[in-house]
């Protein structure tokens, strides 16, 4: 029996992998917890809504975590999982991309792994099978392109936070499902893949694939490009990281590829800035991953909230990179200041109602 504790088990994510353990007869829920819904019907020995996460970790002895929370408020537990060498099957990006060396430094003491979720982060890993950076020409990250693509600035100025959360290929939690559209997901996804695979950010591309069939590539230094292909379903990622190194049955039909199309295209980075401004927050390491995370939560937010217009978002963001006065983290304390910085920042350019 794998004993699996779910962090963000009430979530997207978190539903899913509830079906995905109840499913298996090798995994069972040790833990489960929530930021504040009730965990109603979540048939776990410990649960927990709200709190501190590790202190649940600690009780409940897992042999994986599914990091499941939605934005920073993960980074305790991913550090946690990482330091122990516990695996950590790893949704909430964000931890890994504000932690950035921090956590890289974890989990190199730990001796564990991070078995990543995220879609196109497990098809990397897939893709790779352990292959290091010498053998890899680059990595090519794919995206939808979200509600918006193909729109022009203009159109995109009165967008409402109803008409950015209907994603085209994708059902997930509003804060992602917002990113999506901002391309700013995409962002965070560079700087996931540049600290998952010790990629250079020069060699991470990102491409459109509006169908979100082909989940991520890698072209090796041979010539040889290898792709992930599969209906967009969180269940198989899920379930990927959970039963890995096997391959567990899941309900999705095979892929009809009579039925498919398959094109690419360039993002439009012009009207969407914030792939530019995540690969720029990577290339200037320490805390700016951390702050670029940071200030798009607030501005994330603050538009769903209907206090910030769509392309305020990039806005904020970008003022918060430019005025904050912070080099790298030593530690959890000054990744925790940077983010709280950069809140502040942020918070500031939110118009006043
Ligand atoms: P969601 O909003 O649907 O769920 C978030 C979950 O986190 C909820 O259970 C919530 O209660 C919990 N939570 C929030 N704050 C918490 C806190 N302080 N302590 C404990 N729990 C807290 O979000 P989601 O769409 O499931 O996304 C979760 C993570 O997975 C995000 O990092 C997201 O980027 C990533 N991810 C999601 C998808 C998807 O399909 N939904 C795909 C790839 C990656
Ligand atoms: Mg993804």
């Amino acid at each position: 029996m794998k004993r699996v504790a779910l962090l963000g088990a009430t979530g997207s994510i978190g539903r899913q992998a509830i079906e995905i353990v109840e499913a298996h007869p090798g995994l069972e829920l040790c833990a489960a917890a929530s930021g504040s819904t009730p965990l109603d019907g979540v048939d776990a020995p410990l649960t927990q809504v709200g709190g501190d996460l590790t202190e649940l970790l600690e009780r409940a002895e897992p042999d994986v975590v599914l990091n499941a929370v939605v934005g920073f408020a993960g980074i305790h537990a991913t550090l946690w999982t990482l330091e122990r060498g516990i695996d950590l099957a790893l949704a909430n990006k964000e931890s890994l991309v504000a932690g950035g060396e921090l956590a890289l430094a974890a989990l190199a003491r730990g001796g564990g792994r991070i078995l990543p979720v995220d879609s196109e982060h497990s098809a990397l890993f897939q893709c790779l099978e352990g292959r290091g950076a010498d053998q890899i020409d680059s990595l090519v990250v794919t995206g939808s392109g979200g509600p918006f693509r193909g729109r022009t600035r203009e159109e995109l100025a009165d967008v409402t936070p109803e008409e950015a959360l209907a994603h085209p290929t994708w059902r997930m939690g509003p804060k992602i499902t917002v990113d999506s559209a901002t391309l700013a997901n995409k962002g965070l996804e560079v700087l996931e893949a540049h600290f998952l695979f010790g990629i250079p950010y020069d060699r991470i591309e990102v491409v459109l694939q509006p169908t979100s069939i082909v989940h991520s590539l890698v072209r090796f230094r041979d010539g040889a490009s290898l792709a992930h292909l599969g209906y967009p379903d969180m269940r198989v990622p899920i379930s990927y990281a959970l039963t890995y190194p096997e391959r567990a049955a899941t309900p999705l039909p095979p892929l009809d590829l009579t039925a498919l199309t398959l094109e690419f295209r360039a993002p439009d980075v012009d009207t969407f800035p914030m792939l530019a401004l995540a690969r720029d927050a990577g290339l200037r390491g320490g805390v700016h991953p951390c702050v670029f995370n940071a200030a798009n939560e607030v501005a994330v937010a603050a538009f769903l909230d209907g206090r910030l217009p769509f392309l305020g978002i990039p806005e904020l963001v970008a003022d918060a990179l430019e005025r904050i006065d912070a080099d790298a983290a030593r530690d959890v304390d000054d990744l925790v200041a940077a983010d709280r910085e950069a809140r502040r920042l942020a918070e500031e350019g939110v118009p006043v109602a």
